[in-house]
């Protein structure tokens, strides 16, 4: 894995995988105008969050799945982040069939993000949205204080 090193708002530098500057530089952009994950941590820790990702997959319709990311205990400036990179916040997600509705009440609401596919989608390009999916979640995990705060086929409840 070769690197790029990015200048975050925070004056401070990180290597940020080449590949996924390459695909995703997106996210690159939009995370180094805020500050660095380290500096991102520090903050979460001192606000007493302890953000966790949450990584399913959900039936959207008859002819639709998705690939979901929720995040919970989400700290600013990380909501700053997920605003401009797709993400809305939710109310939690109950289970595979159960996707959280609107959000009336922001107490106990996730940041949402949702990658959609058709149910007769080619197996191999399911696979690739699943590794864009595992990429975007590695980047995240980089904002957790936890770092195993990343929970597979599992749902943020309540
Ligand atoms: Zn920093």
């Amino acid at each position: 894995m070769s690197g790029v090193e990015v200048l975050y708002a925070c004056g401070h530098k990180q290597v940020a995988d080449s590949g996924l500057l390459a695909r995703r530089g997106d996210l690159i952009d939009v995370a180094s105008a805020n500050p660095c994950t380290d500096c991102c941590r520090r903050i979460a820790e001192e606000a007493g969050a302890f953000p966790a990702v949450f990584v399913n997959v959900q039936r959207i319709s008859d002819e639709m799945s998705a690939f979901v990311l929720e995040l919970t205990e989400v700290y600013s400036p990380l909501d700053e982040i997920l605003a401009q990179t797709g993400y809305a916040r939710s109310a939690r997600s109950l289970d595979e069939l159960t996707p959280g509705g609107v959000v009336d009440e922001y107490a106990d609401s996730v940041w949402r993000k949702e990658f959609w596919f058709s149910l007769s989608t080619d197996p191999l390009h399911v696979l690739a949205l699943m590794e864009l999916v595992k990429e975007e979640t590695g980047w995240l995990s980089g904002y957790l204080p936890d770092a195993g705060a990343v929970h597979y086929l599992d749902f943020p409840g309540l």
